[in-house]
């Protein structure tokens, strides 16, 4: 387990968002799921926020980012969902951007091959 002080030692807070800090130096890390190892255990760093200052992660759930930030390992910002509440989270936020329906000048009578023939790779002047 990773002791608190140690892991407190990593962090930058901002007024809203904690950051796990690049080794020794003020620059935040910027992966997006910044990792830490303790001993033989390696966890991505809100994981160990979480088990820290929360308790055990229970079954297979996720941690997620109220505040959008998955750099962030401020507990008040993490609670625990599944893979489902996570997706769910992100297209109510709008960062899930793969579900969106296809516009409508993509689909049926208004898809561009129905309009122009199947042509691809066809170029005109
Ligand atoms: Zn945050």
């Amino acid at each position: 387990m990773f002791p608190r002080k140690e892991f407190e030692k990593l962090l930058i807070k901002t007024s809203s968002c904690w950051f796990i800090r690049v080794r020794d130096t003020d620059r935040i890390r910027k992966s997006s799921r910044p990792q830490l190892n303790y001993e033989s255990e390696r966890d991505k760093a809100a994981h160990w926020a979480w088990r820290i200052y929360k308790g055990e992660i229970l079954g297979g759930k996720n941690i997620c980012h109220s505040c959008d930030d998955s750099r962030c390992v401020n507990p008040d910002h993490l609670f625990l969902g599944t893979q489902s509440d996570n997706i769910k989270d992100a297209v109510a936020k709008g960062r899930w951007t793969h579900v969106r329906r296809p516009r409508p000048s993509m689909q049926g009578k208004n898809h561009w091959n129905y309009k122009h023939g199947n042509r691809v790779g066809v170029f005109e002047k």
